[in-house]
C-alpha cells in the first residue's frame, strides 16, 4: 500500500513527507484493518512534521482523522464493511487512575494515532477495534474526516468552557475546529463572536451566523461568557481573557502554544475568571459529538487534496490558506464525487 511517511521532522516547505510503498504486517488480535477513504489534516500533524512536538516514533505515518471502511477484522462488534472513523485517541491502558475515572483523555499511557502508531496518510491503516468510531448512517467519509479531531476536540472545548444554551461565546481563530464548533453553538442558540485573521475565515464565520467578526486581536463589543482559542499563540489567550465577564472561562484548544505571555492578574484574571486547557478527547466526547453532528446536521467546509499532496495540504494549513478543513481524499469514487 501507498503511504506518505515522515522520517525526520523539517520545515514543511522542504516536503518532509515522502511517498513510500509499504507491506502491511499481519493484523493483530483486537485490531481492525481499514481502507482509508478520507483523512483530515490537522494542525497537530503540522507540529509533528515540523518537530514542534517531539517525535514519538520514526518513521511515522501521520493522520488522525481517518474515515474509511473495515476490510479485515478480529472483533465481531466491528465487522468487515462497517464505516468507521479513527481519531487522535488511538488507545489507552484502561487501568490508570484517569481511565478509572472516565477521564481517558488524560490517560498516563495513551496511544495517539499518527504519532505513537501509524495513521491515515495512507491507503490502509490498522486501528484498535474498541477505539474505532462507527460513523452515523449516511455520513460520507469526506464529511466525517474533519469531524474526527477538529470537530470532536472543538466540541470538548465547548464542554470544558462550560458553554450553556444562549450564552455569548467568543471563538478566537477560525479554522477547521472553530467552523465546526460554531455550528454547535448556533444550534444551542448562542451568540457567537469571532476574532480571526484572513478575509476568507471572516467570510466563512459571517456566513455561519457570527454576530460579530473582527481581527485576531480585536476586542468583541460585548463581554463574553465563554471563549475558546484555536490559534497556537499565547497572545490570543490573553486577548480572549480580556474579553470575558467576571466568572467567565477561556478554554485553550491547542496542543502547542508558542509561549504563555505574562499578563495583569488584577485586571484580567481576578473576578473568578478561568483559563483551562483542553487535552485530547474521550470516546464519549466522540460518540456525543458524532450523534449531534448528524442531527444538526453539521456541514464541514472542506478543501480536498490527493494523498501525494499531503505536504502541500500541511503547507496551506501553515499559511492559513485553508477555508475550513483540509482533507486528503483516498478513494477513486470519492475523488470523482467531490
Ligand atoms: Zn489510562
Ligand atoms: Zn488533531
Amino acid at each position: 500500500m501507498k503511504a506518505m511517511v515522515l522520517a525526520r521532522p523539517a520545515p514543511i516547505e522542504t516536503r518532509p513527507l515522502r511517498p513510500l510503498e509499504r507491506e502491511m504486517e499481519p493484523l493483530a488480535s483486537g485490531w481492525v484493518r481499514i481502507q482509508v477513504e478520507a483523512c483530515g489534516v490537522c494542525r497537530t500533524d503540522l507540529h509533528i512534521a515540523e518537530g514542534e512536538l517531539p517525535p514519538h516514533r520514526s518513521p511515522i505515518i501521520l493522520g488522525h482523522q481517518i474515515a474509511g471502511r473495515i476490510i479485515e477484522s478480529t472483533d465481531a462488534a466491528r465487522p468487515v464493511g462497517m464505516s468507521v472513523g479513527v481519531s487522535w485517541l488511538g488507545a489507552t491502558d484502561g487501568s490508570c487512575p484517569y481511565c478509572a475515572q472516565e477521564r481517558e483523555n488524560l490517560c498516563d499511557r495513551p496511544v495517539f494515532t499518527g504519532y505513537d502508531v501509524d495513521g491515515g496518510y495512507a491507503e490502509c491503516t490498522d486501528a484498535r477495534a474498541d477505539f474505532t468510531l462507527p460513523l452515523p448512517r449516511g455520513m460520507t467519509a469526506l464529511q466525517a474526516a474533519p469531524l474526527l479531531c477538529a470537530g470532536i476536540i472543538g466540541f470538548r472545548a465547548l464542554r470544558v468552557a462550560g458553554v450553556e444554551r444562549g450564552e455569548r461565546v467568543g471563538l478566537f481563530g477560525f479554522g477547521a475546529s472553530a467552523h465546526l464548533a460554531m455550528q454547535v453553538l448556533r444550534h444551542w442558540e448562542c451568540e457567537v463572536f469571532v476574532a480571526t485573521r484572513g478575509a476568507r475565515h471572516k467570510i466563512l464565520a459571517a456566513s455561519l451566523g457570527a454576530s460579530w467578526v473582527g481581527d485576531a486581536m480585536d476586542t468583541p463589543p460585548e463581554r463574553l461568557d465563554r471563549a475558546v482559542t484555536f490559534a497556537p499563540a499565547g497572545d490570543v489567550v490573553v486577548a480572549a481573557l480580556a474579553s470575558l465577564r467576571k466568572g467567565g472561562v477561556v478554554a485553550i484548544n491547542a496542543i502547542h502554544l508558542d509561549r504563555m505571555p505574562s499578563f495583569d492578574y488584577d485586571r484580567l484574571l481576578w473576578g473568578e475568571r478561568q483559563i483551562r486547557s483542553v487535552a485530547n478527547m474521550t470516546r464519549a466526547d466522540a460518540r456525543d459529538f458524532l450523534d449531534l453532528a448528524a442531527q444538526i446536521p453539521i456541514r464541514a467546509s472542506v478543501e480536498t487534496f490527493r494523498l501525494e499532496e499531503a505536504n502541500e495540504a500541511l503547507r496551506a494549513l501553515k499559511n492559513d490558506a485553508i477555508e475550513g478543513s483540509a482533507v486528503l481524499v483516498l478513494s477513486e469514487a470519492l475523488g470523482r464525487n467531490r
